[in-house]
């Protein structure tokens, strides 16, 4: 795939995401998930037969997950292409805060609130 557009660079047609892509990030539901606003964004534009210029029009590899690292405590891995991981200190803050997004998850994610 192309790693902005998502695009496959065999068939302009196929758009990747998820699992199933060769782009250089992390095989996660987090990589998934910011992907896929960019997806859902060109197949609306090209079915509409508009520009694709919107916020989500490309993807910069942005991916956010919680790191566990035991004794309730835990990181957090935010990056992108040109971003590498730069984990903070473990914290029960951000165990607590990983908590509260996985019973926060149906509320927020499905609808694109995150
Ligand atoms: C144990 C484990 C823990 C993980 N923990 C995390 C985590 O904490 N955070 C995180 O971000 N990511 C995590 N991941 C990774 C995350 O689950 C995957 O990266 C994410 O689910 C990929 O989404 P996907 O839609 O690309 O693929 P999938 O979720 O694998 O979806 C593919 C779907 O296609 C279906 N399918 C396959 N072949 C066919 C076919 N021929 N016809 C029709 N359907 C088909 C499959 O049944 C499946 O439902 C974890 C993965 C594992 C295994």
């Amino acid at each position: 795939m192309d790693r902005e557009t998502l695009v496959s660079k065999v068939d302009p047609r196929i758009f990747g995401i998820g699992d199933a892509t060769d782009l250089p990030v992390s095989k996660s539901g987090s990589a998934a998930h910011f992907e896929a606003k960019v997806v859902a964004e060109r197949i609306a534009a090209t079915v509409r037969d508009e520009a694709i210029d919107g916020k989500n029009a490309r993807y910069d590899g942005h991916v956010m997950c919680f790191l566990e690292t035991g004794y309730e405590q835990a990181s957090q891995l935010v990056f992108d292409y040109h971003h590498p991981p730069d984990p903070p200190k473990p914290s029960r803050v951000y165990h607590y805060e990983k908590i509260a997004f996985n019973q926060a998850y149906w509320y927020l994610v499905p609808k694109g609130l995150v």
